[in-house]
Order: C-alpha cells, then sequence, then structure tokens
C-alpha cells in the first residue's frame, strides 16, 4: 500500500465566502506557512442564522471578511476545533461582535504533564486564554436554526481536539485531525500518538461522507483516505523501530535516516513526531529509555522481548 493520495490543489480565494456544500462556506485567512498550507479554513454553516467554525487567528482583515460574509445574519454559536493559534483566538472578537455562545471540547490543555526540565515547544502556537461557553462532549448535538452538529472527540494532534458532524450530510468538518494535504502533527506534549490512532479509528468506523479540514480542501475519499493515513503512520514507527534496530539512540540521527526527503526546515517537528511515536513505542514496551522518553533521550531495543 502506497503512502496517502495527498491533494494539494487548493485555490484559497482569499476574503471570499466560497460555497463548499450545501448551506456551507468556507472562507481562508491570508496565514499561509509550511504548518498551515494556504492558511486556516473557517466555515459558515447555515443559511439565516448560522455557526462559525474556526474564526481563526487574531487577524483584522480574517475578522473584516468574515463579517462581510456574515453580511448581517445572526451568529448563534462559534465552534472551535482546537485552541492553537492559527483557529481559536479570533472567537473572542467574533462573539464580542455577535453574542454567539463558544462551543469546545474545553480550554488548551497538554496530552501530559511536562516532564522535569522538559519547555513545550507548542507554549507560544497555544491559545491559552481560550474558554468555551459549552464544553462539548462525545455524541453532544447543537442545534441550530437548520443546522445541528455533533462533537466528535478527536484527540491526538491536541488533548482537546474535536471534529463536528454537520447531521443529515455525511460532511464532518475535520479541523486539524484529518487533513488532505498532508499529515497532522502529532507532538508531545501536546499531542499523543496513541490518541491520534484511536481517533483515526474512530473516524474511519464513522464512514463519513466528506471532510472538511482546517487547511486545505476537502477529503473525497475519507475512509480510504485515512487508512492508508494509519499505514503511513505504521510504516513510520516500523522505520524507527528499523533505525532504533541497528543502532542509532537518539532522535536526531532517526530524523536524519527517516526525513532525508523532508525540507530540514521541517526536522524540528519531525523530531517531535519521532518523539510521539517513541512515546507510544515505550508505552508498548517495543524499545527502552531511561526515564521518561524525551527529545534528547537515548533509546533501545526492549531487552524482553
Ligand atoms: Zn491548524
Amino acid at each position: 500500500m502506497a503512502s496517502p493520495e495527498f491533494n494539494l490543489a487548493f485555490e484559497p480565494s482569499y476574503g471570499q465566502a466560497v460555497p463548499v456544500a450545501p448551506g456551507v462556506q468556507r472562507i481562508t485567512v491570508h496565514n499561509p506557512s509550511a504548518f498551515t498550507f494556504h492558511g486556516t479554513n473557517s466555515y459558515i454553516v447555515g443559511h439565516g442564522s448560522v455557526a462559525v467554525i474556526d474564526p481563526g487567528p487574531e487577524d483584522e482583515g480574517h475578522f473584516q471578511a468574515l463579517t462581510a460574509a456574515l453580511a448581517g445574519r445572526e451568529v448563534t454559536h462559534i465552534f472551535v476545533s482546537h485552541t492553537h493559534r492559527d483557529h481559536s483566538p479570533l472567537s473572542r472578537r467574533v462573539q464580542a461582535a455577535t453574542g454567539a455562545q463558544i462551543v469546545a471540547q474545553g480550554p488548551h490543555r497538554a496530552a501530559r504533564p511536562l516532564h522535569q526540565g522538559e519547555i513545550n515547544p507548542f507554549a507560544e502556537s497555544s491559545d491559552l486564554d481560550f474558554r468555551p461557553d459549552i464544553a462539548i462532549e462525545d455524541g453532544d448535538t447543537i442545534e441550530g436554526d437548520g443546522w445541528s452538529l455533533t462533537g466528535v472527540l478527536t484527540p491526538g494532534h491536541t488533548a482537546n481536539h474535536a471534529a463536528f458532524a454537520l447531521e443529515g450530510t455525511g460532511i464532518l468538518f475535520s479541523g486539524d485531525h484529518v487533513m488532505g494535504w498532508a499529515t497532522s502533527i502529532v507532538a508531545p506534549p501536546d499531542g499523543s500518538m496513541s490518541d491520534y490512532m484511536t481517533s483515526l479509528d474512530k473516524l474511519i468506523e464513522r464512514h463519513d461522507r466528506i471532510l472538511l479540514p482546517g487547511h486545505g480542501g476537502p477529503v473525497r475519499k475519507p475512509i480510504s483516505f485515512m487508512r492508508a493515513l494509519k499505514t503511513h503512520r505504521r510504516m513510520r514507527e516500523r522505520a524507527l523501530l528499523d533505525r532504533i534496530h541497528a543502532g542509532d539512540r537518539n532522535i536526531a540521527d532517526m530524523v536524519k535516516v527517516i526525513y532525508r526527503e523532508t525540507d530540514p526546515r521541517l526536522h524540528g517537528a519531525a523530531a517531535l513526531s519521532v518523539l510521539a511515536h517513541i512515546e507510544d513505542l515505550v508505552e508498548r514496551g517495543e524499545i527502552e529509555t531511561d526515564g521518561p522518553p524525551a527529545l534528547l533521550g537515548s533509546y533501545r531495543p526492549a531487552t524482553r522481548r
């Protein structure tokens, strides 16, 4: 089985509300980067009175574009997939302007506590001030005017990541958990590989028809795509175990080999991704280290096997 078929064809149409499904519009923020592709997608759901999903970063241009697209329509709810700064901060301003209630799994939190001496590489990119008005639980449905959205909790990219299913349409707003243009970043301490894999399985079993992600275009064959994502992660894990069995002891050496075809500017992120796999492998008893798994830790094959 080959790697997932990523789709890099995407026209951001910055500032425009692009119809992507009946009753669903997408507005892409002008914040392109190696991590955000062409930018963050905000979605407007409904006709008369609407929900906004992932208002985006604190960005004046985007706030103006969103306000223009809403064109006087009532906003009753603001859904937030997770608390990275490219998704959640503008929720406060949209709320101040509209009085809408903010719906999310919860405030930002890491998947595990920080180890002694560990610094959180995501402290800067996380929206630590975020507080939802409605803490949505798995399976909770919020009814709006002609739409209802159900929370599908999908931890992994962040501990508080949620996808939202638009009932009766087969549409799932998948946030940064599943995106068509690239794999999701899963990096400790905010992210957890075992949670991510469990969340992938959960979505595969749902049989949604189409995913509308936080970056890039729709994922139109979600099941085969997500199965390929799983295979891709398992292959990475296998490559990592092979490196450890071949004698590599630290993450930097493993990254050099496993990510030799990746832009070196992304090697820092790659190292965190390797750490995420390593945490999972240590947990499952496949490899060993001294103390908690860390970026600068030393790793060896498990002796008991
Ligand atoms: Zn994002």
